[in-house]
């Protein structure tokens, strides 16, 4: 196997600083470096690139990103015990790699770089969706960040990908998909990770598009998805009761049939409904 760096191999770091996995972490980590530097790969070259990376743990994709180049590396890592490890990365690329121990929930990591900067991550699963979204929808766009490169369970990140009629179409699909391109880079069986988690993994890469697809608010379009597909089974007119008084009136004038079910609005049509629930 090719060396990406002359650091030592990730089986031995984690030996050397103990660090067992802890599900209480999220943690499940790739040591395989021709895979995290393939994954460092998926958003194109990194040459002359900021990126920010949560959760690095022992530093494999961290590794990846440095040996394909980034300029600098913002990584974001709430366990203490992963620290010496990074620390020795941080020494073999000097002045490339920061380390904030911290909770990516709360660090203000868009106020330590240069936009515009690309997210590349392995997501702990407790958190993966909450960030996703926070992501998804800064009042202004385009956002500060260019690309996602996120590793999540397949099953969510096929939700991101979904189109209208599928099972898996929701919220996620519809808040993603409204401002960015989106595509699944590649799947990973759970044994590339170690410990293995119990599902497959994949690698959601999105891009955001230099405006929304339609226009809409995305605090108003937020609420009204939400709302829509939290009671999926149910007709429009049902499942949005209460949104607004007329709530029929305003499903018609988006175009839509009160009759039809959240999964079955495409994209243009949540737009539109969600201008009508603003105008109302
Ligand atoms: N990037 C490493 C890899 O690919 O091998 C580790 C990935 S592991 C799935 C998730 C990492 O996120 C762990 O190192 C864990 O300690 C860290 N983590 C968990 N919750 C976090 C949070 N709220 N903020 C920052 N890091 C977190």
């Amino acid at each position: 196997m090719s060396r990406i760096d002359d650091l030592p191999p990730l089986r031995d770091v984690i030996a050397a600083h103990d660090l067992r996995a802890k599900k209480s972490m999220g943690q499940n980590f790739l040591l395989d470096l021709n895979l995290t530097a393939r994954i460092a790969r998926v958003g194109g070259p990194l040459d002359g690139v900021d990126v920010l990376e949560v959760g690095p743990g022992p530093g494999g994709l961290t590794r990846g990103l440095l040996a394909e180049g980034a300029r600098r590396v913002l990584a974001i890592e709430k366990d203490a015990r992963c620290l010496p490890a990074l620390a020795e990365i941080a020494a073999h690329y000097p002045g490339r790699l920061e380390v904030v121990n911290g909770d990516a929930l709360e660090v203000d990591a868009a106020a330590r770089l240069a936009a515009p900067w690309r997210v590349v991550a392995n997501l702990p699963y407790n958190v993966g969706t909450e960030l996703l979204v926070r992501w998804l929808t800064p009042p202004e766009w385009p956002p500060a960040w260019q690309s996602l490169t996120l590793m999540f369970q397949r099953e969510v990140a096929e939700r991101i990908v979904a189109t209208p009629g599928s099972k898996a179409y929701g919220r996620l699909a519809v808040l993603a998909q409204w401002r960015c391109d989106t595509r699944i880079a590649m799947t990973l069986p759970p044994e590339a990770f170690t410990p293995p988690p119990k599902v497959s993994s994949a690698v959601v890469h999105l891009t955001a598009l230099p405006a929304p697809r339609f226009a809409a608010d995305p605090a108003v379009l937020e609420r009204v998805v939400a709302k829509g597909f939290n009671q999926r089974r149910k007709m429009l007119r049902a499942a949005l009761k209460g949104l607004v008084p007329d709530v029929e009136d305003r499903l018609r004038a988006a175009g839509l049939n009160p009759t039809d079910r959240a999964e079955q609005v495409p994209l243009e049509g949540w737009c539109a409904l969600a201008r009508e629930v603003k105008r109302a």
